[in-house]
């Protein structure tokens, strides 16, 4: 590799960061105006779940000016929450697939897929 192909790739991936960055910055951690209509948030510490409407969630961001949603017993902060819809377990929203409960696919497959 000569020295204009070394900086080429250090610009590209300069660029790619900051291109990440910026999304990341622009996406807020949850879109309220265009998230589903219940809000489920479960408390990494005890457990306990909570569940919040969309509106009461909205309310709560904007007095709380988006700040996190607190665990009643522990005060510590909760995370946004799934719930099966086959076993109705509620866990830790991350990006899996099925319930790690029951092991069910948490979305509809297409048919199509197989
Ligand atoms: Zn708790
Ligand atoms: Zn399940």
């Amino acid at each position: 590799m000569n020295s204009s192909m070394v900086k080429f790739v250090v610009l590209g991936a300069v660029i790619a960061v900051s291109v990440v960055f910026l999304v990341h910055r622009m996406s807020k951690p949850v879109d309220v105006q265009h998230g589903p209509d219940v809000f489920l948030f479960i408390c990494p510490r005890d457990g306990s779940t909570m569940t919040w409407s969309r509106q009461e969630y909205m309310d709560f961001q904007r007095d709380q000016f988006g700040g996190d949603v607190l665990c009643p017993t522990k005060g510590t902060p909760m995370v946004r929450a799934s719930q099966c819809p086959h076993c109705e377990a509620i866990f830790e929203a991350q990006r899996q697939m099925n319930c790690p409960k029951c092991r069910k696919p948490l979305f509809e497959v297409s048919a199509q897929a197989f």
